[in-house]
């Protein structure tokens, strides 16, 4: 039989064509392929509520697509990713023959390893602790806590460690859970009456050589299992082994945390991730297209990178509606197909977006007064970020451009079409004025 990752590739890609591309994306692409048992294949849905609705909406429809593959399983279910450790542990007791018991408890997206991991400025410290870890677990920067803002690489280089010492040291027992999971876990075992089932889940915590916690954010406000991971934290170090924590926030700025939960994590080995420059945005892009065996032309690339500025995780998602676009239009990528894909894009990130907060960041960058932007006056220093805000409401909104020459003190649309179609121009020939425009951007969307 396939390798099951082939298997699903083949079905992804005739998902894709069939799917409509938003259903795509948000209920199809999550799917992870888990195991293959008995002529059936086992797909994660990152939630129940993903599940339900997998099941709901494309059960059919995924098992026609398992069928077009030579070679595939005969059935197919769809788990959840809260059921998937589970499952595996409760099928540890029935086959001992599992050889790595312990790592398979640990489920890990595959994906997510250094390979596959750009490095630049915004996450190199990171990218080298992780991999410190990796190569010597327990030693060198214990705990590791990393952190930054959503969709900026924590889980993927936290998972990286696990998969790069799943390969390295087969016989090391390690645990990745999100907070979420290690929450749940922790109440489900105090509720048992006779302390039994508490016992198990510090066995499960506490006798492994490698415990990763994602997103610890969310232990704010709970006080029980912040005591728990006091207790964890404090047998795991003393024993030598190896933490790492993620959260989108520095240990001091996570509210409502015990002291002594707080003062662990702030003096374990703390880095963060921030959010990538355009090269290694283009890189990433450059690498991610590869692997899917599409060859996209480097402007449209950059094009793509120039655009989505703040959150790779959504740049992915863009990528993959391109790739979608251009096998559903039967054409090679090109700019066309790159601005449809963006449209989606920009409608979620524009919502929360007002004329005045665009506004306000370019005087910012370039530490002009509102008043004057806004104004007559027609110096340099102040036509420059008139003109490059008019162009970035342009982009960002979806308003008439007599509305935007309303704002800016009565002009008249032909004036704020100039301003636009001028900065669109300078772009192109003018590094300063591209570098302005991307920094802005990223101000605007990081609020
Ligand atoms: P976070 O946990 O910080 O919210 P993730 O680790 O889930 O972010 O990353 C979001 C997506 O972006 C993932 O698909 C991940 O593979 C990808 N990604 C993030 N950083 C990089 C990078 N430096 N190189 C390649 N892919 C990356
Ligand atoms: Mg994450």
């Amino acid at each position: 039989m396939k390798d099951i990752d082939a298997v699903w590739q083949e079905m992804l890609s005739i998902l894709e064509v069939e799917v409509h591309s938003l259903g795509f994306d948000v209920w199809i692409r999550p799917l992870r392929p888990l195991k293959v048992e008995d002529g059936i294949l086992a797909l994660c849905a990152p939630s129940d509520g993903a599940k339900a609705e997998v099941i709901a909406r494309y059960l059919p429809l995924l098992k026609r697509a398992m069928r077009e593959v030579e070679g595939a399983p005969a059935e197919l279910t769809v788990i959840s990713e809260e059921e998937a450790p589970k499952k595996v542990a409760e099928e540890k007791a029935e086959a001992p023959r599992v050889t790595h018991a312990a790592a398979s408890q640990c489920v890990l997206n595959p994906q997510y390893n250094f390979a596959d991991f750009v490095v630049g400025k915004c996450n190199r410290m990171a990218y080298e602790t992780a991999l410190a870890v990796a190569e010597n677990p327990g030693i060198l920067y214990n705990p590791l806590f990393i952190y930054g803002d959503v969709g900026l690489g924590k889980t993927h280089i936290m998972q990286a460690i696990g998969n790069d010492l799943r390969l390295s040291k087969p016989n090391l027992k390690m645990l990745y859970v999100s907070t979420d999971t290690f929450i749940n876990e922790f109440i489900a075992s105090i509720r048992t009456a006779n302390g039994v089932n508490n016992q198990s889940f510090r066995d499960k915590y506490r006798n492994i050589d490698l415990l990763m916690i994602d997103d610890v954010q969310f232990l704010s406000k709970k006080p029980s299992t912040q005591e728990e991971i006091f207790h964890t934290f404090e047998a795991l170090k003393s024993a030598g082994k190896q933490m790492v924590f993620a959260s989108d926030r520095r240990p001091q700025d996570i509210p409502d945390l015990d002291s002594r939960v707080r003062s662990r994590f702030a003096s374990s080995m703390v880095v963060d991730v921030q959010p990538p420059d355009l090269e290694t945005r283009i890189a990433i892009l450059q690498k991610k297209a590869q692997k899917a065996k599409k060859n996209i032309d480097f402007d449209e690339l950059n094009f793509i990178a120039e655009h989505v500025t703040s959150n790779i995780r959504e740049m992915e998602g863009v990528l993959t509606k391109v790739m979608f676009l251009s096998k559903l239009y039967e054409r090679k990528v090109d700019r066309a197909i790159c601005q449809e894909a963006l449209k989606d894009y920009r409608v979620q990130e524009c919502d929360e977006i007002t004329v005045d907060e665009i506004v306000d960041c370019t005087c910012k960058y370039y530490n002009a007064n509102k008043a004057d932007v806004l104004g007559k006056k027609k110096n340099k220093e102040v036509v420059t970020p008139r003109q490059v805000a008019i162009y970035l409401i342009n982009e960002f909104m979806n308003i008439p451009l007599a509305a935007i020459g309303e704002y800016f003190g009565g002009r008249e649309h032909t004036t704020i079409m100039h301003a636009r179609d001028k900065i669109s121009a300078q772009i192109a020939t003018d590094p300063k004025i591209k570098t302005a425009v991307n920094d802005i951007k990223a101000m605007i969307l990081r609020k």
